[in-house]
């Protein structure tokens, strides 16, 4: 089954120069895909990123994520469906330093309306499987980068998406953490089947995907499948 489907995607940003940031970009992702965007600065990633997740609109084109458009829905219904649907990881972690570890991870469920005993169950699960249950009563100041990140991604995944989206999620963190990060990911991604779309600058963070997207001057302009041959677009 198609996760995602980006279909002729375009981004002009108006202004007094208008900036055409992407041009067509068409790509999809089965369930169960874990793959990378990968591209120079200013080549489009992080519009790329947000038309996705519904912060910003599209100019042309559209983006289906379980067959449903997001862009055409009202306001409540994409506000829902984003917390239904999606999952985020930023490479600053984002977490809510007034909250404790267990809290951060609570947040979107409770915003999603799931009662409270479930709330519990789900988080203690979903800790246990990350391997940071010590880290629930903590502070997120107390915690490190590395740590903050495995947070963050049980905060993302908790509520079980259908698709995750992460924008830098290894950018600020060091070389141990950032392999115990994607060892995390690919675990996630192996035993749970779940989705997911990461913009990185790392090639070895974006050699551990199946596939990985180059996208220079608001175009992908080639495909690499781990594995296989290289196809250029
Ligand atoms: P990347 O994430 O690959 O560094 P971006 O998507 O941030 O690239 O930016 C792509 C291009 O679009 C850049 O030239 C950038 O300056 C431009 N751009 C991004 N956001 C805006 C905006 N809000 N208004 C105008 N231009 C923008
Ligand atoms: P990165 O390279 O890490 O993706 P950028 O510096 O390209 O980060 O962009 C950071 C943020 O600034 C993004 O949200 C992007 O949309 C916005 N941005 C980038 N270029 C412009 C621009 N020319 N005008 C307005 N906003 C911009």
């Amino acid at each position: 089954t198609i996760v995602l489907s980006v279909n002729q995607l375009q981004k002009v940003y108006e202004g007094k120069v208008p900036y055409q940031a992407l041009k067509d970009i068409n790509f999809k992702l089965k369930k169960g895909e874990f793959v990378a965007i990968m591209g120079p600065s200013g080549s489009g990633k992080s519009t790329l990123l947000q038309v996705i997740s519904t912060i910003d609109s599209p100019t042309g084109g559209s983006v289906l994520i379980d067959g449903k458009n997001p862009h055409q829905m009202v306001k409540e219904e994409l506000a829902s469906f984003r917390r239904r649907e999606l999952g985020f990881i930023f490479q600053d972690f984002n977490l809510i330093h007034t909250l404790t570890v267990e809290e951060n991870i609570m947040l979107p469920l409770s915003l999603e309306g799931v009662p409270a005993n479930e709330i519990t169950k789900r988080t203690r699960e979903v800790a246990r499987y990350l391997g940071i249950e010590a880290l629930l009563p903590k502070r997120t100041f107390e915690i490190s980068g590395g740590q903050a990140q495995r947070v963050a991604i049980a905060r993302a995944v908790a509520h079980q998406p259908s698709l995750i989206l992460a924008d830098e999620p290894t950018g600020n963190l060091d070389s141990k953490a950032t392999k115990d990060v994607m060892n995390l990911l690919k675990t996630l991604n192996k035993e749970m089947d779940s989705t997911i779309l990461m913009v990185t600058h790392d090639a070895y963070v974006a050699s551990m995907c199946h596939r990985v997207l180059f996208i220079k001057d608001g175009r992908i302009y080639q495909e690499i499948v781990a594995g296989d041959h290289e196809s250029e677009f």
